[in-house]
């Protein structure tokens, strides 16, 4: 595969992002694609509202794009932003990366930052195999996301049953040995659209923010980064199940919440159902209200829209991103 560098496709580490982000109190959004118009609504979404940005991708979606085709794609969406005169930060990022040699192929092709999940191994293991990734990844000036504790949910690569709260005593000594640059955290979020399990009325069990301000309070200043964040927004699952959808018991976590996460020592909030339901709940709606529609810009065109709509709403109102490019 053809080597690329990051900095020639146009993009940055996370590292001054996370660091602007502490400073000023908001989180840096992460939002996950698979394809040429989620990448195009994210970046224009953020491109509007004036916002830095980590795209991101798991490997089956790295997968699904082609992993030669994905940074040309990626470069056509740092270009678009450009010929539109805004210059945002933009950095592309490996999500739940599970091995080294997916890390270092990621890096090798134009990554500017990568994720080592080994938190479903014990804690020598886990340290072991993030310092790995770090060293290869720090002779390329690529940042490192490690993570301690294991979020409930699925998603693409990932799927636990219930989930392990990190412990705050194990983080210093975890982000001392491994030198990662910002660490995943499990106080409660989940991963996919079916967070919890609520009865109607029901509130989600609140974030563990005891949990990180132990954790703020023993490496301060050290980036933290949320998984699972999705609100799931009720909006789309309506209008999915309205028009012949069925999504039951979707719930995400609660938007007041994750301002007061942005807030803290968090800098990096992942957002992957919620594009997923604004796009799904869109095309539904065209194809219920218009059955005999069968040209692809049609249907993806006005769900695009929705996205780009959603992710200035997620800057401007939930993380605080939005005119802190
Ligand atoms: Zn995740």
């Amino acid at each position: 595969m053809e080597v690329l560098n990051y900095r020639n496709l146009g993009l940055v580490n996370t590292r001054e992002m996370f660091k602007q982000a502490m400073q000023e109190g908001y989180a840096v959004p992460a939002y996950n694609f698979n394809n040429m118009e989620q990448l195009q609504g994210i970046i224009m979404g953020c491109a509007e509202s004036g916002s830095p940005v980590i795209l991101q991708v798991s490997g089956s979606a790295r997968k699904y794009a082609d992993p030669t085709f994905l940074p040309h794609l990626v470069t056509g969406a740092v270009k678009m932003a450009e010929a539109l005169g805004v210059h945002i930060p933009i950095a592309l990022h490996l999500d739940h990366g599970n091995s080294f040699e997916l890390a270092k192929s990621c890096i090798d092709s134009g990554f500017s930052s990568v994720m080592l999940d080994g938190s479903h191994h014990p804690f020598e293991e886990n340290a072991a195999l993030t310092r790995q990734v770090v060293e290869y990844a720090h002779e390329h000036d690529v940042t490192v996301e490690g993570e301690l504790g294991v979020l409930a949910g699925v998603e693409d690569e990932v799927s636990h049953e219930v989930s392990h709260y990190t412990r705050p005593e194990e983080v210093e000594e975890f982000v001392e040995k491994t030198g990662v640059d910002s660490l995943a955290i499990s106080i409660g979020t989940s991963h996919g659209a079916h967070k919890f399990k609520v009865k109607p009325g029901e509130e989600v069990p609140p974030l563990r923010f005891d949990i990180l301000e132990e954790i703020e309070r023993r490496v301060p200043g050290f980036p933290i980064v949320l998984h699972g964040a999705s609100s799931v927004e009720p909006e789309y699952v309506k209008m999915i199940n309205a028009f012949g959808g069925k999504m039951e018991d979707a719930v995400g976590i609660p938007e007041d919440q994750l301002r007061r996460a942005a807030g803290s020592a968090v800098c990096k909030i992942n957002i992957d159902s919620d594009g997923r339901l604004a796009m799904t709940a869109v095309i539904r709606k065209v194809f219920a209200e218009n059955p005999a529609e069968f040209d692809p810009r049609k249907y993806l065109g006005p769900a695009r829209d929705e996205l780009i709509k959603m992710v200035k709403y997620k800057n401007e109102h939930v993380l605080g991103s939005a005119g802190k490019a």
